[in-house]
């Protein structure tokens, strides 16, 4: 199987005035965790509904597996898993209906996969679906979306409902599983530090349009948050070609900034000041530093809104 699972190529999609994506370009590898972040409306969804073929592309093109989802979709998608973002499963089933419903599609399904993390989660096979607590419903819907082990797992904000144990111990195995296996999971979230935490590269979308796309590692390597200190009073923010934030005041500021902490070190040092701390700087804070702090506090009010 060819080592490119998702190629998406200048894609945009715009619905009325809203650009909802603005020339995006969107590569996934076999065996890669891809997170996608970004602020309410970045345009997270409009690009996975692409993935799944549930938008025909008006202008770009997107391939999975070498295909277009909108013209081969029975090729397409049994090769892909989905947890949708409102979880849309049939609330008059039981657990068990729904597995054996949801197996039927799938030629792959693994019902000792299943049953395994039907125990996991403690979930009665008899009960109803429409019974089920929010959280009990996306352990359901997460289980039909990865029992088959699909080449390519798609989930849209996986931790909504779910709670800090479920999504830091389970959805954590059940992502971990599936790359290890070499399939290919992309996720979008609101929750940085999770995203951190799985991922194997990052996607950031701002208002439909890319900002950054890098592999963790890259992003950690390129990324650094220093503490600095002038020799003299500075009585506006020092401008450095690498800092992409900084905040403080005096002659001690913090800053975050891309490249090497030496070169940024040699810059410094130019203008009068030396670096006292460095470290790698939090997916959040190069978050922030990219998008903006209003909408870092926008994402943080719909968690809690969501809990
Ligand atoms: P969230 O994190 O809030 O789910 P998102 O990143 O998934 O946001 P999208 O749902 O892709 O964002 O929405 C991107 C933009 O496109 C938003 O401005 C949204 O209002 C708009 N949009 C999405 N779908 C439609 C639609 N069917 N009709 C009109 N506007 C839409």
């Amino acid at each position: 199987m060819s080592e490119l699972v998702v190629e998406v190529n200048n894609l945009s999609r715009s619905f009325g005035k809203t650009k909802a994506l603005d020339c995006v370009d969107f590569q996934a590898n076999r065996g890669k965790v891809y997170g996608l972040v970004g602020a309410n409306g970045a345009g997270k969804t409009t690009l996975i509904k692409h993935l799944l073929g549930l938008l025909r592309a008006k202008s770009g093109t997107v391939r999975i597996l070498g295909e277009d989802p909108v013209k081969k979709p029975a090729s397409v998608l049994k090769h892909i898993g989905y947890l949708s973002e409102d979880r849309d499963i049939p609330d008059w089933m039981s657990i068990d209906e729904l597995m054996r419903y949801t197996n039927a599609y799938h030629s792959g399904w693994d019902q000792s996969y299943a049953d395994e993390l039907l125990n996991t989660f403690s979930l009665d096979p008899a009960k109803k679906i429409k019974t089920l607590s929010r959280g009990m419903r996306a352990q359901v819907a997460l289980i039909s979306a990865v029992a088959h082990r699909p080449d390519l797992l798609i989930l849209d904000e996986p931790s909504s409902g779910l709670d800090a144990v479920v999504r830091k111990d389970i959805l954590n195995a059940v992502v971990r599983t599936i790359s290890e296996e070499g399939r290919t999971v992309i996720f979008s979230s609101h929750l940085l530090e999770e995203v951190e935490r799985l991922s194997d590269h990052v996607t950031m979308i701002h208002q439909g349009r890319v900002t950054l796309d890098s592999s963790l590692e890259m992003i950690n390597n390129n990324h650094h948050c220093s503490s600095i200190r002038f020799a003299e009073q500075q009585h506006t923010p020092p401008k450095l070609e690498s800092v992409v934030a900084i905040s403080g005041e005096g002659r001690f500021w913090s800053a975050i900034h891309e490249g090497s902490t030496d070169s940024f070190g040699n810059t410094l040092q130019k203008i009068g000041g030396e670096i006292v701390e460095s470290r790698h700087a939090t997916l959040e804070e190069v978050f922030v530093s990219k998008v903006g702090r209003e909408d870092l506090r926008e994402q943080t009010q719909t968690i809690e809104g969501a809990k």
